[in-house]
């Protein structure tokens, strides 16, 4: 990671987390679909929204339709989802410090609810799609898609803007296509995988990392005023 320097006060900053392979350990509804499609038209949707062909809205609402999977089942699938081992750590280091902190993604309520619950994460600003369940049926619901915005379902940019000041150092933390809207608005993107690759094509300013305790130790590093020592992320 780069060792730039970068100073800011915590008042001064707001940090935005994407979920699935960024605070998640994989992408939790690619995961589902092999498992639980009744079709395989999921595939191409896929292949389409990875090309930039469609946005995620269609993608997802098409993938959504064809996945037959009961809550209880659903449950049970979630409870074997992993997240970042540094993220709890994360999270309470933002508290401490007071920094506006949420999570934005493309994913949905119950499944990030359940998932964070799990792992004792509380009190997060969670931004995400909606999901209502019928039967073995999951019914999406897109509260903040942004007519403009093409490529998400949940428009992160909207949240983004809408969690942060005019003078906010906003800090994005992704990984994937669906962090390609938001980043274009931070002052600090550290990218990974798909989202990296776009950012060195288009020449943005990005910081690469690895998982969660690379993002930690920048901001041990950048927050004014931090008396917490220096360790990594132990657990
Ligand atoms: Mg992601
Ligand atoms: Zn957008």
């Amino acid at each position: 990671m780069e060792k730039k320097l970068f100073k800011f006060s915590a008042a001064q900053c707001a940090v935005f987390f994407d979920f699935d392979n960024t605070i998640a350990s994989c992408d939790v509804l690619d995961n589902i679909l092999p498992l639980f499609s009744s079709n395989k038209h999921w595939i191409e949707l896929e292949k389409l929204w990875q090309e930039g062909k469609i946005g995620s809205l269609k993608c997802l609402y098409g993938q959504l339709k064809g996945v037959r999977i009961t809550k209880k089942a659903l449950n049970e699938y979630l409870s074997g989802i992993k997240i970042d081992p540094c993220f709890d750590r994360l999270v309470s280091f933002l508290k401490e410090r007071r920094v506006k902190t949420a999570v934005l993604s493309d994913n949905f309520d119950y499944i990030l609810k359940n998932i964070l619950k799990r792992h004792s994460i509380k009190g997060l600003k969670v931004y995400s799609n909606k999901l209502e369940f019928s039967k073995d049926r999951l019914i999406p619901q897109f509260p903040y898609q942004a007519k403009k915005c093409r490529i998400c379902a949940h428009c992160k940019t909207k949240n983004l803007l809408a969690n942060s000041f005019k003078n906010s150092i906003i800090i994005y933390v992704g990984d994937g296509r669906s962090d390609i809207c938001p980043a274009k608005y931070a002052d600090i993107v550290f990218a990974k995988d798909s989202l990296l690759e776009y950012c060195i094509k288009n020449k943005l300013n990005y910081l690469p990392y690895k998982n969660l305790n690379d993002v930690y130790g920048f901001l041990k590093r950048s927050l004014n005023g931090n008396k917490t020592g220096n360790k990594a992320c132990s657990k």
